[in-house]
């Protein structure tokens, strides 16, 4: 590039291919501001050739209106003797494109001429570009976490909580100084599972990722607020790494409560006939699938069904009317409740029709409890619009059979049974088994 005084050739041989394939730009300008060399990753960074390069100004690197003032500078250092200068400049390439620099000049100092000054450069648009990015996403990231109605918690990786954002504080009730005291293994109230177990610590999800280190979704947690009601949060936790490093864990989560409350009112409604609040026609059925599905694992424990029918209740409709025959319902739907134990089922399966499941119950054990039932509802008084009314019932008895293909078999039998018991005068217990 150029010679140095004082040193043998083969140094000067030696500097020089290190110059020439070094992939830093480097250039060698004069007092005047002139360039005597340049080396060819100088070139690739401006676009020039060295032939265009040589004999002219450095200053047409810059943009025109800067150039008069660049050069000023440039001689009033080489003037007062300056030995470095560093900087970063926004420079023009051949192609009229914009790059940044970082530049780095030196005196020369074994040269001949006293104003000669070796200039690095390295071109640092890309890195400018990527950090310019980077702050964009930084911002955006920054608008989301403060605005996002999902509650979000950042904890480092020893499970310190290190930021929450407003929504954390609005979905728990705690105000931005009391998220410090927050541990990784709960939110600062009782926890409680899905099925209304207190949750363990060790099972929150921020701990279950300090643990495992991976992700887990979706767990819905009930958090009890200042011994409020519960409310329930879909909670996720993730851990964030750069290389292989644990960074940070990031939780997020939503307040569910609604809808929670809507779905339960939902299977509740689904489930429940809605004039006597006993389970329907479906949820019956599913329990007598249930025992049938235990019978083919415990065969030696019967269960009974008894099928009952209110007699000649069209009556109380024609002689008393609709709403007397509702209350009439009901009045029968809760005696036949108050007469079972807690494990058998009773529904409603028709108008006035009702079926009972009676679990680890044999064939003679149910026929006394459907005559006792029966015996009841005969002498239970229904009080209506001030008037006192008496029904019947006619009850059809029979067992699961081991040998039943599906439940519609043990239906059939006790529809038979019923049907018995209707044609032979009603008031009456009868049973196919
Ligand atoms: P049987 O002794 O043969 O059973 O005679 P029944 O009158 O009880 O039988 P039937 O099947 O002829 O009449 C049943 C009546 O139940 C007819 C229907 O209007 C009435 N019913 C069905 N569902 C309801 C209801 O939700 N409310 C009221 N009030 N009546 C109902
Ligand atoms: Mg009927
Ligand atoms: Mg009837």
């Amino acid at each position: 590039m150029y010679p140095l005084r004082n040193f043998t050739p083969a140094v000067n041989t030696l500097t020089e291919n290190i110059i020439q394939r070094a992939p830093i730009g480097m250039a060698v300008i004069d007092f005047d501001g002139i360039y005597r060399d340049v080396n060819p990753a100088y070139c690739r960074i401006y676009g020039y050739s060295a032939h265009e390069f040589l004999g002219q100004s450095y200053t047409m690197i810059f943009a025109a209106e800067q150039r008069a003032s660049i050069l000023a500078r440039h001689q009033s250092y080489i003037r007062c003797e300056i030995p470095d200068l560093k900087g970063e400049f926004d420079v023009v390439r051949k192609d009229g494109s914009r790059l940044q620099v970082v530049a780095e000049s030196v005196r020369i100092p074994a040269t001949d001429s006293p104003g000669m000054r070796l200039v690095y450069v390295v071109d640092i648009t890309e890195r400018r570009q990527m950090e310019q990015e980077l702050l964009a996403a930084q911002a955006v990231q920054n608008v989301l976490f403060q605005t996002s109605p999902q509650g979000i918690i950042y904890y480092d990786p020893e499970g310190r909580l290190s930021s929450a954002n407003p929504a954390a504080g609005r979905i728990l009730g705690l105000r931005a100084d009391e998220f410090r005291a927050l541990p990784a293994h709960d939110l600062g109230w009782p926890l409680i599972q899905e099925d209304g177990q207190a949750l363990s610590p060790n099972d929150f999800p921020v701990a279950r990722v300090l643990a495992t280190k991976e992700s887990v979704r979706n767990v819905v947690i009930g958090i009890r607020i200042a011994k409020g009601p519960v409310r329930w949060l879909l909670f996720s936790a993730m851990p964030l790494w750069r290389a292989d490093s644990l960074i940070s864990i990031y939780a997020w989560f939503e307040d569910i409560t609604e809808r929670v409350q809507r779905d339960s009112a939902l299977v509740a409604a689904a489930s429940t006939d809605y004039l006597t609040g006993l389970p329907n026609r479906r949820t019956v059925m599913d329990a007598l699938k249930r025992e049938m599905a235990r019978l083919s694992r415990f065969s030696d424990q019967p269960c009974a069904v008894l099928l009952l029918d209110i007699d000649f209740f069209k009556r109380v409709n024609d002689n008393f009317g609709h709403l007397t025959g509702d209350a009439v319902l009901q009045a029968v739907a809760s005696g036949l409740q108050s007469q079972v134990r807690s494990l058998d089922v009773v529904g409603r399966v028709g108008g006035e029709e009702f079926l009972i499941v009676l679990p680890n119950t044999t064939l003679v054990d149910a026929l006394t409890l459907a005559d006792r039932i029966r015996q009841f509802v005969e002498n239970m008084p229904i009080d209506f619009a001030n008037m006192v009314h008496h029904v019947t019932l006619s009850i059809g008895v029979s067992l699961l059979c081991y040998e039943d293909a599906d439940v519609s078999q043990v239906c059939d039998r006790a529809d038979r049974a019923l049907y018995e018991a209707k044609t032979s005068g009603r008031n009456q217990v009868c049973a196919q088994a």
